[in-house]
């Protein structure tokens, strides 16, 4: 099959040469290739300005990434066999990683998939398709991901917001199988149930898997707070690694029916409490009634989606923080996290830093948490290590 080239201005192939997989539509000569002659996701030839090619790839011509590099070597191009390979390349390092089938199967530009995740649940699989071209072999990615891990059930979790960016409509849908209402997975050894069609996301996050295992050593016998807890991936994995009480506060009154079935799940009913509403309300509320927490754990959603967010997310993260550390109790500990890409490491800490001042405590940063392997870093391409997580000591001051 010959492909349509994409070619590149002058220069502008050295972005991909040196290990990034993404066009943007302004280094593209739209005299010898016009981005209008393009269809949304039509595969191509990705050349250099002289005609050189680099490899092959899929367009969009509406959007800022106006293509994305699939294989160096220009006669590959995406289809159920390469799929079913890239697949089990991703399966193989899962396999190594983990010894129970639940994990992120394939993380996007990291697993040499631009645009898609599929997380993974014993034998239910959700995708998730946040690109035209991948839309594209919509039909494909399941014919693989059947072949490769014959699973009950495929959900199309395609209802995330950048899907509008890409000018693709936004829908939920099982591809393949029939899907239960709620689908069990475990982490750390603590049982959860998911509800996968209905739930955040792809219905549970995999990325914090390390930083809840870390959570656990700080929780044994003391009383937890989790703020935007959703179904209790920290509260109920710190009860059942034996705190004593552990609050999960949430404005989602369905996740929180999920906490309660997730503590009864795995023994811990008594120990696990909700509470539900908006978690800066909710934070100031527990100050006013001068409750108390050995630990507080604020994993929120991103605060800053896009760049000129900033401002606005950085002053949201810095509030929550500040009002984690005044419902602390002396020498308490404060698990602090972000999942927005454009909050840098450094930010969230000194949001940190900056909260505790406010209030004139002493913080140590213990550790510092990352997202979990099966979410790969792509070395050149920074979006793809976005999970922060900050395990710190909050003292009285100095
Ligand atoms: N910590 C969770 C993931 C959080 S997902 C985990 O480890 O699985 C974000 C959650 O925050 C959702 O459940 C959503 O309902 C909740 N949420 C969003 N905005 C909120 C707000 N202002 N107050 C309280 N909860 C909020």
């Amino acid at each position: 099959m010959t492909l349509a080239p994409l070619r590149l201005k002058k220069d502008e192939d050295r972005r991909l040469r040196a290990g990034h997989l993404w066009v943007f539509s302004n280094e593209v000569d739209v005299d010898s290739t016009p981005l209008t002659a393009f269809e949304p996701g039509q595969p191509v030839e990705i050349q250099d300005h002289r005609g050189t090619a680099l490899g092959s790839g899929y367009v969009n011509p509406y959007s800022l990434i106006c293509a994305r590099l699939v294989s160096r070597d220009p006669a590959l191009a995406l289809n159920k066999s390469l799929l079913a390979h890239r697949f089990n390349v991703a399966l193989s390092l899962r396999e190594r990683l983990f010894d129970k089938p639940y994990y992120r199967l394939a993380f996007g530009d990291s697993d040499g998939l631009p645009g898609l995740v599929v997380d993974r649940f014993g034998d239910v699989l959700v995708a998730q398709i946040t690109t035209a071209g991948m839309e594209r072999c919509k039909d494909d990615i399941i014919a693989a991901l059947q072949q490769v891990l014959k699973p009950a059930a495929i959900v199309l979790r395609n209802d995330s917001a950048s899907r509008a960016v890409e000018g693709l409509e936004s829908y939920v849908e099982t591809a393949f199988g029939t899907m239960p209402e709620t689908v069990e997975l475990e982490e750390n050894g603590v049982r959860f149930a998911a509800p996968l069609l209905t739930g955040q996301k792809t219905g549970w996050f995999y990325d914090h898997r390390m930083n809840r295992a870390r959570m656990q050593h700080y929780v044994q016998g003391k009383r937890v707070l989790d703020v935007f807890s959703y179904i209790g991936g920290w509260g109920v994995q710190a009860a059942a690694a034996g705190a004593n009480e552990a609050l999960c506060v949430d404005s989602s009154e369905a996740a929180l029916q999920h906490v309660h079935h997730n503590a009864a799940l795995n023994g811990v009913a008594e120990h696990v409490k909700t509470l539900q509403g908006n978690a800066f309300e909710a934070l100031k509320s527990l100050r006013a009634e001068r409750e108390k927490f050995d630990v507080v754990i604020l994993d929120p959603p991103a605060f800053i989606k896009r760049k000129k967010d900033l401002r606005a997310g950085l002053e949201a993260y810095q509030r929550i923080n500040q009002q984690a550390m005044q419902v602390l109790a002396k020498d308490g500990i404060l698990i602090s996290c972000s999942c927005s890409f454009h909050l840098s490491r450094a930010e969230l800490s000194n949001a940190m830093l900056t909260a505790s001042r406010h209030i004139d405590r002493n913080l140590q940063i213990l550790e510092q948490g990352h997202q979990g392997p099966d979410h790969p870093v792509h070395p050149a391409i920074p979006e793809t290590d976005y999970l922060k997580a900050f395990n710190a000591r909050v003292l009285p001051r100095i």
